[in-house]
């Protein structure tokens, strides 16, 4: 980054076990690692807790792929709604670019979730085993009783986190009823019933949690998530990255006897900004991809400087405009602007879309086998099958009519058509034609479809036809 700082990336070897070189970061606290902290549980939290919540006797979110009904909060979306998704999906993304133009890799420091489940199943090390010293110790010690009790503790935990976070994961297609609430004996011992589908998934996600979180942890970040590799990119001048003032901390060296400190720099080579990073670097090496910016070093070194009575601040939150230009920064930048004004628009869209919708679906589809046929009562007969879909959380009874047109009359099984809170109806449907009255060829016809009260109101297009006697 700077002219002064060291050119010195470490390349990184592609191993994706990162146990090979297993890092042990020591644990720390400070004013960023408490906010990241309350970050990542409140994360966690949050998706441990929303499949649970439950809103007009239904679970709140709850995206039911088989069926292919998707309800969130009140709102039942189908598979033709994908578009709302899609709008979201750009939303999440554009705000994602945003923050990384003002703030850098704040999502991976703070919020994203590989992030969050290396972080915990690295506290259980640290709960079962001890602190990094002790760690690195332990790996070094030869097999006993009592080290392979241990792992089998980690192993076991990291299981059952695991366990949790794949049943969560597939609460949201299943629904947590058919997850949690089929059971059945085999001997003495509840065993879960589920279908194929749920197993192999809950398979999946468990088996990639535990080798995400377990194994790979960082090498997940610095040589497969392309996220990390594109948003270097997007960084400028005037974003806040984590640095060390290598002006001010060099020449770095212990305090030895003998040593004039007027002679050093402020860092006094403690190793605690190493010792303390997840993905294992040295951020006096500079900006590196392997750098989440969790601003454990800045936390670190902040300790050591209190201890030893220098000014905060030799490794923090700068840009380079002030740390190499010696200048202001400009906080909001022109990009930044742009990717707002995306985002308030893309919101605008989504919000209009949304309260414009009507929650009632009609589909007509022209039967295939009875295209035009001439009846006993000598009308020309055309037949449809109308599918309704209640896409509302209440029940409603709908009525059909055919929006009028000389010669042509609405034939129907039912009347009214009650359907409960997302649920959908297929129903065949006859036009009858006068041949004297209607014209020859194809006659456009409007169904409508109206709830009781008239709340909600939907018309569909189709076509009358002569042809096909
Ligand atoms: S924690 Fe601070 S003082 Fe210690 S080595 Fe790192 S930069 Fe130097
Ligand atoms: S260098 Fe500092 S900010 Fe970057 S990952 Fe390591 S501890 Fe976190």
């Amino acid at each position: 980054m700077s002219a002064q700082q060291p050119n010195k990336i470490p390349i990184q070897q592609i191993d994706l076990d990162a146990t090979k070189h297993r890092i042990h970061p020591r644990f720390v606290t400070g004013f960023y690692q408490n906010i990241r902290v309350i970050s990542m549980y409140a994360f966690l939290a949050l998706f441990l807790i929303l499949p649970w919540l439950r809103y007009n006797d239904r679970q709140a979110i709850w995206f039911d792929v088989p069926s292919q009904h998707y309800y969130i909060f009140g709102m039942t979306f189908l598979t033709q709604d994908f578009y709302f998704i899609a709008a979201f999906a750009l939303i999440a993304a554009f705000t994602l670019f945003m923050v990384t133009v003002y703030a850098g890799r704040v999502w991976c420091g703070y919020a994203c979730p590989q992030t969050i489940w290396t972080h915990l199943y690295q506290y259980v090390e640290k709960w079962v085993i001890g602190d990094r010293n002790k760690r690195i110790k332990f790996d070094k010690q030869p097999m006993s009783v009592s080290k392979a009790f241990k792992r089998f503790l980690v192993y076991f935990i990291w299981f059952v986190f695991s366990m949790i976070t794949a049943t969560t994961f597939v609460s949201y297609v299943s629904g947590t009823d058919a997850l949690y609430q089929s059971w059945q004996m085999i001997g003495f011992i509840p065993f879960p019933d589920w279908s194929t589908w749920i197993w192999v998934s809950v398979f999946i996600f468990a088996f990639s949690t535990y080798v995400n979180a377990g194994y790979m942890r960082e090498q997940m970040c610095v040589q497969i998530c392309p996220y990390g590799r594109f948003q270097s990119v997007m960084f400028d001048k005037d974003t806040l990255i984590v640095s060390y003032d290598y002006e001010r901390g060099e020449p770095r060296g212990a305090r030895k006897k003998g040593t004039n400190p007027d002679d050093l720099g402020d860092c006094i080579e403690c190793q605690m900004c190493v010792q303390v990073c997840p993905t294992g670097i040295d951020i006096r090496d500079g900006l590196q991809v392997a750098c989440i910016q969790c601003a454990a070093c800045v936390d670190a070194c902040n300790e050591v400087m209190d201890k030893v009575g220098y000014p905060r601040g030799l490794i923090r939150y700068t840009t380079e405009r002030q740390l190499v230009e010696k200048e202001k920064s400009q906080v909001f930048s022109l990009r930044f602007f742009a990717y707002l004004a995306v985002i308030v628009i893309l919101c605008g869209g989504l919000v209009y879309a949304l309260t414009d919708r009507v929650p009632l679906e009609i589909d007509i589809r022209r039967d295939r086998n009875q295209l035009s046929s001439l009846n006993t009562q000598g009308m020309i007969e055309n037949s449809y099958i109308v599918k309704l879909t209640n896409k509302t959380q209440d029940e409603h009874t709908y009525t059909i009519t055919l929006a009028p047109k000389e010669g042509l009359s609405l034939h129907l099984t039912f009347n009214d058509v009650p359907l409960d809170p997302g649920e959908s109806f297929d129903m065949s449907v006859s036009i009858y034609g006068d041949p004297k009255v209607v014209d020859e060829g194809r006659t456009p016809i409007t169904l409508n479809v109206v709830s009781e009260g008239g709340k909600y109101k939907v018309s569909k297009q189709n076509v009358f036809t002569t042809q096909g006697q």
